[in-house]
């Protein structure tokens, strides 16, 4: 399976809305994202660039390229998604679909199978109507 970057080869555009949390008005800046491949590059640049003057401000930085680069090294976890409404399984749907919630009229858990997955909603809706 091959990721496709929207941004890729798209140059730079306005995607983020930025405000200061004291409203004043912002300048031009730049945001990175945790999970951009270069984004650990640009802070341990900027943690050179401003530790001179700011050391309690390169420590957090270098702290938080850290995260960033442990949280980039986990594989991402694929959620099962409902094959017919496509919606991911979410905390919320803690409970198993048991043919037993049918019979005495509980709501109906997430069904897992080798025939597919299917969210309560979509399970309702086929066994109920
Ligand atoms: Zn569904």
């Amino acid at each position: 399976m091959t990721i496709t970057d929207p941004d890729q080869d798209r140059g730079l555009y306005g995607k983020y809305r930025v405000e200061k949390l004291n409203g004043k008005p912002v300048g031009e800046c730049f945001v990175l994202e945790a999970h951009d491949p270069h984004a650990i590059a640009a802070l341990h640049a900027y943690v050179g660039s401003c530790a001179g003057e700011n050391r309690a401000l390169a420590i957090d930085l270098t702290r938080m390229a850290d995260r960033w680069e442990t949280e980039q090294k986990r594989p991402r976890v694929e959620l099962p998604k409902c094959s017919s409404c496509h919606r991911e399984r979410t905390l919320n749907d803690a409970y198993d679909y048991n043919p037993l919630q049918v019979v005495t009229g509980q709501p109906l858990g997430w069904y897992s199978g080798d025939d597919g997955e299917v969210c309560p909603e979509c399970m309702t809706k086929m066994l109920r109507g």
